[in-house]
C-alpha cells in the first residue's frame, strides 16, 4: 500500500506518499500508543467529518496525548488532503500516535504526530455483499470490560483482537466475525456495529464496551424518522435464532445486510434494504435536516 502515487498530510504538510514515514523507533509502534479514524466523502463532502476530527481528539485525550489540533484544522486537513488527491469518492484515515522522541514504556516526552491519507476504497465487503448478505462466524476472541482496556477510544491496540478475529473467520470461509463482549453477549463485529429486527423494531447491543459508531448513530436517527422503534439492550447469542433480519454499520462497512451468523440464518429483506438506502439518501445529502443521534456514552 505504500507504494503509490498520491499525497499525505503529515504535521501540517502535504508529502509524497512514498516519503510518508515514521521512524522505526516510533512509540506508537512499539506500544499501541495510536489512534486513528475512518470516515467517507460521497461526491467531494465527508459524512460527519467533525464527528470524526472530533472522535479522534477524544481517543487521543483518552490514551493521554492530546493533539495540537483542534476540530476545525483536522476537518481542513481532511479536506486538503482529499483535494490534492483529486478524490471525490473516497475513504479518508486519520491517524494520530506518539511519535520517536522517547523509548520505553514511559513516553511523556514523546510527541502527538498526526497524518490524513485518503484513497478509492468500493463496498467494504465487496459489490455482492448487499445483494446476498454477509456470512459471519462467532469470533474466538472477545471485547475487553471498561475496566481492563480504554474501550471508548478508536485506539490501534483494540484492533489485536479485530485483525486475529478477521483472519480466522476469512480462514474459515465467512465474511467477519461476530464478536461477544467478556459476559458473553454480542458486541459487534470487528470493524462496524451491528443491528437485528424482529417484528419491525430494531435491537442493538448498548455500546457499553465498544465503539459507539457514527453510522450506528446515523441509523438510529433514520430509524426514529420512520417511525420505527430502536431498542439498545443487552442481547445473548442464544436469542439470535429469534431475529429475522440483520446488518452492520461502519463509516467504511455504511449498512451491510446479514446473511448468517454461525448457525442462525436471517433474511436479506426489504426492511435492512431501506435503512442501507436510507443511509445513502443520507451521506449523499438527499436526506437533511437528520443528524447522529448524541451518544450514550458517557
Ligand atoms: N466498531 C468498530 C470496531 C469499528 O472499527 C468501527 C468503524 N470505525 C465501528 C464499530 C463503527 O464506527 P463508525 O460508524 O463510527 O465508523
Amino acid at each position: 500500500f505504500d507504494d503509490r502515487n498520491g499525497q499525505i498530510w503529515m504535521d501540517g504538510q502535504l508529502v509524497d506518499w512514498r516519503e510518508a514515514n515514521v521512524h522505526i523507533l516510533t512509540h506508537g509502534l512499539h506500544y499501541a500508543s495510536a489512534v486513528f479514524e475512518g470516515a467517507r466523502a460521497y461526491g467531494g463532502h465527508i459524512y460527519a467529518l467533525s464527528a470524526h476530527s472530533q472522535r479522534l481528539i477524544d481517543s487521543a485525550n483518552i490514551m493521554g496525548f492530546p493533539l495540537p489540533w483542534t476540530v476545525a484544522e483536522i476537518d481542513e486537513a481532511c479536506r486538503a488532503t482529499l483535494a490534492a488527491n483529486n478524490l471525490t469518492n473516497a475513504y479518508v484515515r486519520p491517524v494520530a500516535w506518539r511519535g520517536s522522541e522517547q523509548m520505553g514504556v514511559s513516553a511523556q516526552k514523546t510527541k502527538a504526530h498526526m497524518a490524513v491519507a485518503c484513497w478509492e476504497w468500493g463496498a467494504y465487503f465487496g459489490p455482492e455483499a448487499l445483494k446476498k448478505g454477509l456470512r459471519l462466524t462467532i469470533a474466538p476472541w472477545r471485547r475487553p470490560a471498561p475496566y481492563t482496556a480504554p474501550v471508548r477510544a478508536k485506539a490501534a491496540g483494540l484492533y489485536m483482537i479485530c485483525t486475529l478475529s478477521k483472519h480466522k473467520a476469512e480462514n474459515d470461509g465467512y465474511n467477519d466475525a461476530l464478536m461477544l463482549d467478556w459476559r458473553g453477549q454480542v458486541a459487534e463485529a470487528t470493524g462496524a456495529n451491528i443491528f437485528f429486527w424482529k417484528d419491525g423494531e430494531l435491537h442493538t447491543p448498548t455500546p457499553d464496551c465498544f465503539l459507539d459508531g457514527i453510522t450506528r448513530r446515523s441509523i438510529i436517527a433514520l430509524a426514529q424518522r420512520r417511525g420505527i422503534k430502536v431498542i439498545e439492550r443487552a442481547i445473548w447469542p442464544e436469542e439470535l435464532g429469534s431475529f429475522s433480519q440483520a446488518f452492520l454499520t461502519g463509516s467504511a462497512a455504511e449498512v451491510t445486510p446479514l446473511a448468517e451468523i454461525g448457525p442462525w440464518n436471517f433474511q436479506v429483506g426489504p426492511e435492512t434494504l431501506q435503512m442501507a438506502q436510507d443511509y445513502q439518501d443520507l451521506v449523499h445529502g438527499r436526506i437533511t435536516g437528520v443528524e447522529p443521534v448524541p451518544s450514550t456514552q458517557a
